[in-house]
């Protein structure tokens, strides 16, 4: 007999999730609530250029990492070849230190969302997108309700993978009479996140800079990380620029709903004031995107995440190792199908 399986969120884990079962006999279904897939390490397309405004790049890419993503298709697959630089407080650019500069910064021509796109492409999981889920229910198996009030169902497994908070969310609108519910509520929703809103400042010329990207090691500077799209081939047009600007958290929760227009100018300046090019505070275009839940700071309980897994209930995310990278969330993902598929 077939099994089914509904995966909520089609980032890296869940995406991992749904690869690691393309040769089972198991009927995979995503939910997807955005219009494109891959979450958090997403791409956006403007004005010619195409930007990676959330994870800039697979960082800590590992040698089992690595060929996984040359095992999706070695075409578009991207290092980002010049080093990543650091800053502090007083804004003092210094050359990175080695460790950093070794391991590839993996992404692709076409934007790291081309993860989870390659992934799913080898399987042959339905995407319902976009479908926001808005609670479950357990009954003869699981069942799923959509915010527009469609349901879903049965499934013999459930994976869940948004951030814990809006994990946690749907856990608390469940209908499961189980007594490790509370415990669950409470596990996930005790990680806590650090916030980020990424400026993005795009110039009608070139920057020449020996490095790709700079980092606050100290986090005291209000700017957390800057990077340079047009170090990414296929990203932007010869003789333009693109700095993504992800501010600290301090600064990004302070300013989560401040107009754009607002913030773009101090953001502008102060990068101005970083890199020393008064040119710099004027940008053609500015765009940008708030992060509520950006990064876990630690990572759930493991033996309450996984006290379900007996009813065929997962859960993969990064928040789920405490650990915000993209390869972290997947192989969690792929960690969680593979678990899915002896379960079943
Ligand atoms: C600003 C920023 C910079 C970062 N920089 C890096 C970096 O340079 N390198 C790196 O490796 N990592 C980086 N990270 C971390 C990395 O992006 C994450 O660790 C990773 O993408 C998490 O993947 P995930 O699958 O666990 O979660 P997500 O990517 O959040 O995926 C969860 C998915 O679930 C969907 N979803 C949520 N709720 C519902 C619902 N109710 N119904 C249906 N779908 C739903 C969401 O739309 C999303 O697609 C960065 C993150 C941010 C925000």
């Amino acid at each position: 007999m077939t099994r089914s399986l509904a995966v909520v969120g089609a980032g890296a884990a869940g995406s991992g999730a749904a690869y690691a079962l393309r040769d089972s006999d198991i009927d995979v279904t995503v939910f997807e609530k955005s219009r494109g897939v891959c979450g958090r390490a997403a791409t956006r397309r403007k004005q010619g250029c195409r930007y990676d405004h959330g994870a800039n790049y697979v960082k800590g890419a590992d040698d089992r990492t690595t060929a996984l993503l040359r095992e999706l298709g070695e075409e578009g697959l991207v290092d980002v070849e010049a080093p990543v630089w650091t800053f502090d407080a007083d804004g003092r650019i210094r050359e990175g230190d080695e460790q950093r500069g070794d391991s590839p910064k993996w992404t692709w021509t076409e934007g790291i969302t081309q993860l989870a796109k390659r992934l799913l492409a080898r399987t042959d999981a339905t995407v319902e997108q976009p479908t926001r889920i808005a609670s479950f229910e357990r009954g003869d198996g699981w069942y799923l309700t959509d915010t527009e009030g469609a349901n879903y169902g049965p499934f013999d497994g459930l994976l869940l993978t948004p951030p814990a908070p809006q994990t946690a969310g749907l856990l608390a609108e469940a209908k499961w009479n189980d007594d490790r519910l509370p415990q669950l509520i409470e596990a996930v929703g005790a990680v806590d996140y650090r916030t980020v809103r990424t400026v993005v400042l795009h110039y009608p010329f070139e920057l020449d800079t020996p490095y790709y990207a700079l980092v606050n090691t100290d986090k005291e500077h209000e700017v957390g990380w800057l990077a340079r799209e047009e170090c990414k081939p296929g990203h932007v047009p010869d003789g333009e620029s693109l700095l993504v600007v992800q501010m600290s958290s301090e600064w990004s929760t302070d300013h989560y709903d401040d107009p754009l227009d607002d913030v773009a100018p101090a953001v502008a300046e102060t990068v101005a004031t970083l890199l020393d090019d008064e040119r710099l505070d004027d940008p053609d275009w500015v765009d940008d995107q708030g992060w509520r839940y950006a990064l876990p700071e630690d990572g759930a309980v493991e033996d309450v995440v996984r006290s379900a897994e007996d009813t065929n209930l997962f859960f993969a995310g990064d928040w789920v190792v405490g650990d915000g990278r993209v390869a972290a969330a997947l192989w969690n993902g792929i960690d969680a199908g593979e678990r899915l598929e002896e379960r079943l």
